[in-house]
């Protein structure tokens, strides 16, 4: 689900599948998910002035520049796994594909009194990957005035200045990809931003990935190998679509394709999942880029200039502010995610 508070990425849920186990174990009912969440904004938008079906028009080569959020703890963890394990994997194929310093951004909440976490990050950097900041502790900008949202992000930087060392670690991603509710609280963020030397790194593309984070746990939990199997089709086929509906959406709203920016999570089903994503981005075309590179585009300065709690993707607020039709798309499988493995196996 997109576009809305929570939809976006989820490291609050971290830790919460060794919960779950214990509580499976119990035969306890419990929901993870954070409740069902409204659906992406709707096709119901007045039509806009470009054609809604610009397929032919996709590049032959694009290109994107990979992100990871919530490093150094994104989504749950099995009690036999370790950060360490997933950042390094992640960093190794990365690595093994020559897509190198990419940037995963970091809530330093979650460094503290935990050496796992710390040695992932020092792991993700000593692999040649970057750091850039996601706020000390996740919260929405929704949910904050912009002094505590800024305070959010100052308190952040040490672990930011510990880890990177002389590399350039002032970037930003909102959590959420939520960027202000109201236009003012909106505006003073940028604003502080920019006085304090940062860059937002801003997304084209997002699937929700880390949607498929906490169904993994529970199946894994299960030994549910079919479960497993839909997720990791499920995934595949809602990354595919995802990405060529987010890529008409930017020919809907700068009139061309631009360089990309893919929002991914570093979490445990990621690794199980990135050499299979990488291959469907190589499939239809895909270069990759660095992250300051492609936004360097123009199009990465447009600010939709909007007050909304929805937030999302650059393109997508642009069409939102613009009053422009979306593409079609189909709902990622949001009801099947979050029943799967649910149940405890038979005995
Ligand atoms: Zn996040």
């Amino acid at each position: 689900m997109r576009h809305s508070a929570g939809a976006y990425d989820n490291c609050s849920m971290g830790r919460v599948w060794l919960i779950a186990g214990l509580l499976f174990g119990l035969g306890a009912a419990v929901t993870l998910a954070a409740g069902p969440r409204p659906p992406r904004a709707p096709n119901t938008q007045p039509a806009g002035r470009r054609s809604a079906s610009p397929v032919w028009r996709l590049k032959s080569h694009p290109t994107v520049a990979l992100t990871f959020d919530d490093l150094p703890a994104a989504g749950g963890l099995s009690p036999d796994d370790t950060r360490l394990r997933i950042a390094s994997t992640l960093a190794a194929e990365l690595k093994a594909r020559h897509i190198e310093r990419v940037y995963g951004f970091v809530t330093a909440d979650d460094l503290q009194d935990d050496p796992d976490s710390q040695q992932a990050l020092r792991a993700w950097v000593d692999a040649g990957m970057n750091i850039g900041n996601h706020t000390w502790s996740h919260p929405s900008l929704n949910s904050q005035t912009a002094a505590r949202f800024e305070r959010q992000v100052a308190l952040d930087e040490p672990a930011l200045r510990q880890y990177a060392g002389k590399r350039d670690w002032r970037w930003f991603r909102y959590p959420y990809l939520e960027e202000g509710n109201t236009l003012t609280k909106r505006d003073n963020v940028r604003t502080w931003l920019r006085a304090h030397g940062y860059r937002i790194a801003d997304v084209t593309l997002n699937f929700e990935d880390d949607d498929w984070s906490d169904p993994y746990g529970r199946c894994l939990a299960q030994h549910d190998q079919a479960g497993i199997a839909w997720l990791k089709q499920s995934y595949l086929d809602n990354a595919a679509q995802f990405i060529r509906v987010e890529r008409e959406e930017e020919l809907l709203a700068f009139g061309h394709e631009i360089p990309n920016v893919l929002l991914l999570h570093e979490t445990a089903f990621t690794t199980l999942m990135l050499p299979s994503l990488l291959d469907l981005l190589q499939q239809e075309g895909f270069r990759f880029a660095l992250l300051p590179k492609v936004e360097k585009n123009p199009a990465y300065a447009v600010d939709p200039g909007v007050g909304s709690p929805d937030g999302g993707p650059l393109p997508y607020q642009v069409l939102i502010a613009r009053h422009l039709k979306l593409p079609p798309f189909t709902p990622e499988p949001v009801e099947r995610l979050n029943s799967l493995c649910r149940q405890p196996p038979p005995a």
